[in-house]
């Protein structure tokens, strides 16, 4: 008999650089709301940003909130197999990408592990992540965290 485990409030990244951007995420939040055990609750508008330590096209940046029975590492494993079937490929750091999707909260818990660090450790440095993630849900991004990375373009599409 399978164990209920009481659902989770997680948040994911979206990002993608890399051919048809949009929708690539438009597919990926499709994906997620498809997955067993992942209900998607809400997602942002898409937002247009300009490359971070990176190189290629503009990026798309989405972010969505779930609501989830997964543990944190199987939520991982589900975000990876959706980058993998949209063809992701890592050829060095940082490079463009069809599609990234990162874990930024998992309810309150705090990860420290070889594979997975959660709260994201540098989601407070990104526009790409605090812009969308304070528009569906405002209550967790700070004034001051947004006024920190205002020179950083952003816009929604
Ligand atoms: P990026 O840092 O650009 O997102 P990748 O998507 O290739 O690069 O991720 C590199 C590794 O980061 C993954 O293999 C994963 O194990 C690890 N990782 C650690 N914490 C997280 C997190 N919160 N969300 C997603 N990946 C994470
Ligand atoms: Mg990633």
């Amino acid at each position: 008999m399978a164990v209920d485990r009481a659902d989770a409030t997680a948040f994911v990244a979206l990002g993608a650089n890399l051919g048809d951007a949009a929708q690539a995420l438009r597919d990926a939040l499709t994906a997620l709301g498809g997955t067993q055990g992942i209900r998607l609750v809400r997602s942002s508008s898409l937002y247009r940003t300009a490359p971070i330590q990176s190189t290629g096209p503009d990026y798309v940046n989405a972010v969505a909130e779930v609501s989830t029975t997964l543990t944190a590492p199987a939520l991982l494993d589900a975000l990876q197999a959706i980058e993998n079937g949209a063809g992701r490929e890592r050829p060095y750091r940082n490079a463009p990408r069809t599609l990234d999707m990162d874990l930024l909260l998992f309810g309150g818990a705090r990860i420290e592990s070889p594979r997975l660090t959660v709260p994201h450790p540098r989601m407070a440095q990104r526009a790409f992540v605090l812009v969308p993630l304070a528009e569906i849900a405002p209550a967790l991004v700070s004034k001051e965290q947004l006024a920190a990375v205002v020179d950083q373009a952003i816009e929604k599409i």
